[in-house]
């Protein structure tokens, strides 16, 4: 019988958890998982969008991943009663240089393999979204939204049903909490996976006892909410077109599956990993970061869009001109904070921003190195890549 260690129990090491049970049902499967739950980071703070591949370079992982991972998804949710609703999105160019770069993802997504791809008039656009102002939209009726942490669930109980374990509270970076050295793991198990998330890059050093070739650089994402008066303002999902220099997609608002609408995420440089507030900070943390050449190059090329970003953390005034390129209507007091989360994104020493899904192997160990969005619609894909590349053996 084969030993699989899975560590992290977000949604990408749930689904690589789940499906190798799946395949093989001789295998002694345990998680190991530092918090006492599940999805307490990026899998369950996030957006609940399933993108269907519209912004990915096609031929990339993140493009293929995308595109499988949506349908598998969706077939998931439907055959373990979790609420979704594919109810497409809208993306809107506020100007001209933005909607040539829309008719660059429309080509994009034609490539990628997405159906039913069409631009909207006016009056369509009317029709289904009243308050956004563009110069050109474009609909994308296969995307929707989801209740990740449903998911999550599911897959845990799928996980325990065909006898996996899942241990809580057991740091894999620190020996104490796990009562295993590495050495000792790696002798213990056939196969590691790592799927830490915000960790991955410190977890391969420990683990693969190899230096880091990317540094992961957290990137909080602030959301506000729409009051209930001002939740007409949005039907469904609204997209500005996103900066092609960066993986993040832009303000945008979401119907949440539970009726609430949310606004944002922006992409604030954190100073902590599992930062989730403007003042949550680690010295160590930092330190990592502020010695990383790489995090300095990209500051240095990338100032402007940084210092807005931090702008628009510290004030709601400059997050609201964000959010009302797309929906000129919307006013200060339409918005109440939410929450926050904070993206995994792996950062080259050249201070470049990876795009793709990351993995990588090192002698039994498979290391998932970078899985920011849209990760989470993409893990029972990003979970069968693994299996089928790595460790079908
Ligand atoms: C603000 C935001 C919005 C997003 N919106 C979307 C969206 O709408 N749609 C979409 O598809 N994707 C979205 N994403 C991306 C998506 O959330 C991620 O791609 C996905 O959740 C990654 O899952 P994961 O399992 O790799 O990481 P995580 O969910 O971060 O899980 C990692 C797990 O590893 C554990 N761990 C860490 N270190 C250790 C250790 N040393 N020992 C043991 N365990 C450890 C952590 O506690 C955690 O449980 C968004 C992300 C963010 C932050």
């Amino acid at each position: 019988m084969k030993k699989i260690a899975v560590v992290g129990a977000g949604i990408v090491g749930l689904s690589v958890a789940y499906k190798m049970l799946l395949k093989h049902k001789n295998l002694d499967l345990t998680i190991f998982e530092k918090e006492d739950k599940i999805g307490s980071h990026q899998s369950g703070r996030n957006s609940g969008v399933l993108h269907c591949g519209l912004y990915y370079k096609p031929g990339s992982l993140k493009a293929k991943l995308a595109v499988e991972g949506i349908r598998e998804m969706t077939t998931f949710c439907i055959e373990n009663e979790v609420e979704h609703d594919i109810c497409g999105k809208v993306v809107a160019a506020s100007n001209q240089r933005e909607a040539l770069i829309l008719d660059g993802l429309f080509k994009r997504g034609v490539k990628n393999g997405l159906k039913g791809l069409k631009f909207l008039d006016s009056v369509e656009l009317k029709e289904r979204e009243p308050f956004v102002s563009a110069k050109k939209a474009l609909l994308v009726p296969e995307e929707g939204i989801v209740d990740f942490k449903s998911v999550m669930r599911k897959l845990l109980f799928h996980i325990e049903n065909m006898g996996g374990k899942i241990v809580y509270n057991a740091n894999i970076l620190d020996k104490n909490s796990i009562g295993f050295t590495h050495d000792e793991l790696d002798n213990s198990f056939d196969w590691i996976v790592n799927c830490t998330g915000l960790y991955s890059d410190k977890v391969y050093e420990a683990l693969a006892k190899e230096r880091r070739q990317f540094r992961i650089v957290p990137f909080r994402g602030d959301y506000y909410e729409l009051k209930p008066e001002a939740k007409a303002l949005v039907n469904h999902l609204i997209y500005p077109v996103p900066d092609p220099n960066f993986p993040f997609l832009g303000v945008h608002f979401t119907r949440m599956i539970d009726g609430r609408r949310e606004v944002g995420p922006n992409a604030v440089l954190a100073f902590k990993r599992e930062g989730y507030k403007l003042n949550d900070f680690s010295a160590g943390e930092l330190l990592d970061s502020v010695l990383y050449k790489g995090l300095s190059k990209f500051i240095v090329s990338n100032f402007k869009f940084s210092i807005n970003e931090f702008k628009s953390t510290l004030f709601k005034s400059v997050f609201l001109e964000k959010a009302r390129k797309l929906i000129p209507d919307i006013n200060e007091s339409d918005l109440v904070k939410g929450s926050s989360g904070v993206r995994a994104q792996a950062m080259s020493k050249e201070g470049n921003l990876i795009m793709d899904f990351k993995i990588e192997k090192v002698g039994n160990q498979v290391h998932v190195l970078n899985a920011p969005s849209p990760g989470a619609t993409s893990s029972l894909a990003i979970a069968s890549y693994i299996i089928e590349n790595y460790l079908d053996d």
